[in-house]
This record gives structure tokens, C-alpha cells and sequence, in this order.
């Protein structure tokens, strides 16, 4: 049976810093629909034409594109054992294609964390959020500095800031959540996988408060 994680929460809540951290302690693979998107733009591909003007504008990649895309990464080897969701799904229709995948491939969402931060405190992350251009780790600048401010702690690359990451989009990004991804909350609580966990706490409180959940789950 392959585990699956999926972390719930608004832009800026602390999805893929947890997810990094996880990963490890779980030893699964971090997959990451924002990071995807991002590569795919980096190198040209088709798909990353087809997203470009999605994500510029801080709306959602339709969801055949996102689906087939994420699809394609829970299909590669290193998956075998399962993986954390991190910004996937995000639509009640990716929730549904994935139920299908993993009842496909003998695997199952065993865990949703969802953490919940409030509305100013999301802006004041994402507007400090710097992230690693090699591989996506994410720092802040106040709240978790790199030890040499631009680089990255882990492999020395330098760090930047996303273009989405700015007020105008940021705001859009919120909105967007509140409108297309929150009713995702009562579709895995009805399904008594949900666990809310309060994302204010400091990165390592909120990291116990998911090992906890997580290991009640398994
Ligand atoms: P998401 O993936 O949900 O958008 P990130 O993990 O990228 O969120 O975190 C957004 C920003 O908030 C980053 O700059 C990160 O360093 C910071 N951050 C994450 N978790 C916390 C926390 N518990 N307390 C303070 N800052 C945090
Ligand atoms: P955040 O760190 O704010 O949670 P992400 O890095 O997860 O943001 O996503 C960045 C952008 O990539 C989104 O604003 C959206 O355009 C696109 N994207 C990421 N995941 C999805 C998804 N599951 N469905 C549709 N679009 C997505």
C-alpha cells in the first residue's frame, strides 16, 4: 500500500516548509504542484507555455493540465512508497482525479493536515518569502533567515523572490483559495482524514503538531 499525505492550507500557511521536512522524516517524495509549474516555465516546455499566464496572474492552472501533470510525477519510480502533497489538490475535481489514481495504483491518502493561518499573517510571510532557485527550499527573512542572506543553506544556490509573491497577486492568491480550495476542508473531514493545525506556532511546533497527526493516522 503506498501512503499519501496531502497538506491543506492557504498561500503562505507553510505547505512546502513542512513538506521538506516531512519528506524526510517519512522518507516520501515532496511533490509539489507550485514547484512543477515552476520548472516547467523555467525550461520553455509546452506545459509550462500552456500554465505561464495562470500562474502570472495568480489563478489556477485549468484542471486537465495540473492533473495530468501531477499525475505524471505520482507515476515515476521514486514514488513507489507514496508521497506529500504539497498545492495538490486544490479544486474538488483534482481531489477526485486522485481518489481514482490512487485506487488505481493501490495506494491511499492516509492523512490531511490543514493548517490554518490568518488573513494578515499570510501576507506578511509571502511578502518575506525567499525560495531557493536549484530546488525550491524556502526560507523568510525574518522569521527563518538563510545563515548568509541570497544563499541557500542546503546547496549554496541563490534565493529569490517570486514574482506571485507580490501584494497584488498575493491578494488574488487568497482569494482564490477561499473561493476554489477551502471547500476542500469539509470534503476530507467528511472522510475523517482532516486534522486543523494551527500554522502560527513557530516551523518546528507546527512540524511536532503534524508528526503527531500523522503518526495517529497511520
Ligand atoms: P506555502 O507552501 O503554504 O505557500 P511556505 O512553506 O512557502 O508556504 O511558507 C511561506 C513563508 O512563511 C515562507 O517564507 C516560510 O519561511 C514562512 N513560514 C513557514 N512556516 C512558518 C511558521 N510556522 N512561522 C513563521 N513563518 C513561517
Ligand atoms: P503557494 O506557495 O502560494 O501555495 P504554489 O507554489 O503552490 O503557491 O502555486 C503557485 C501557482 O501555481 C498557483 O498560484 C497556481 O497558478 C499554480 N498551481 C499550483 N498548484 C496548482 C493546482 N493544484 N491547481 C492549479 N494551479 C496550481
Amino acid at each position: 500500500m503506498r501512503i499519501y499525505l496531502v497538506l491543506l492550507g492557504p498561500p503562505g500557511a507553510g505547505k512546502g516548509t513542512q513538506a521538506q521536512i516531512l519528506a524526510e522524516k517519512f522518507n516520501l517524495v515532496h511533490v509539489s504542484s507550485g514547484d512543477l509549474f515552476r520548472e516547467n516555465l523555467k525550461n520553455k516546455t509546452v506545459l509550462g507555455q500552456k500554465a505561464q499566464a495562470y500562474v502570472d496572474r495568480g489563478e489556477l492552472v485549468p484542471d486537465d493540465i495540473t492533473i495530468g501533470m501531477v499525475k505524471d510525477r505520482l507515476m515515476k519510480s521514486d514514488c513507489d512508497n507514496g508521497a506529500i502533497l504539497d498545492g495538490f489538490p486544490r479544486t474538488p475535481a483534482q481531489a477526485e482525479a486522485l481518489a481514482k489514481l490512487l485506487s488505481e495504483m493501490d495506494g491511499k491518502v492516509v492523512s490531511v493536515p490543514f493548517i490554518s493561518v490568518p488573513v494578515e499573517t499570510l501576507i506578511e510571510r509571502l511578502s518575506g518569502r525567499w525560495t531557493c532557485q536549484a530546488q525550491g527550499h524556502i526560507y523568510h527573512e525574518k522569521n527563518n533567515p538563510p545563515r548568509v542572506a541570497g544563499i541557500c543553506d542546503l546547496d549554496g544556490s541563490a534565493l529569490y523572490q517570486r514574482e506571485d509573491d507580490k501584494r497584488e497577486t498575493v491578494m488574488h492568491r487568497i482569494q482564490v483559495y477561499q473561493d476554489q480550495t477551502a471547500p476542500l476542508i469539509e470534503y476530507y473531514r467528511k472522510q475523517n482524514l482532516l486534522t486543523e493545525i494551527d500554522g502560527t506556532i513557530g516551523i518546528e511546533n507546527v512540524t511536532d503538531r503534524m508528526i503527531t497527526a500523522i503518526q495517529e493516522a497511520l
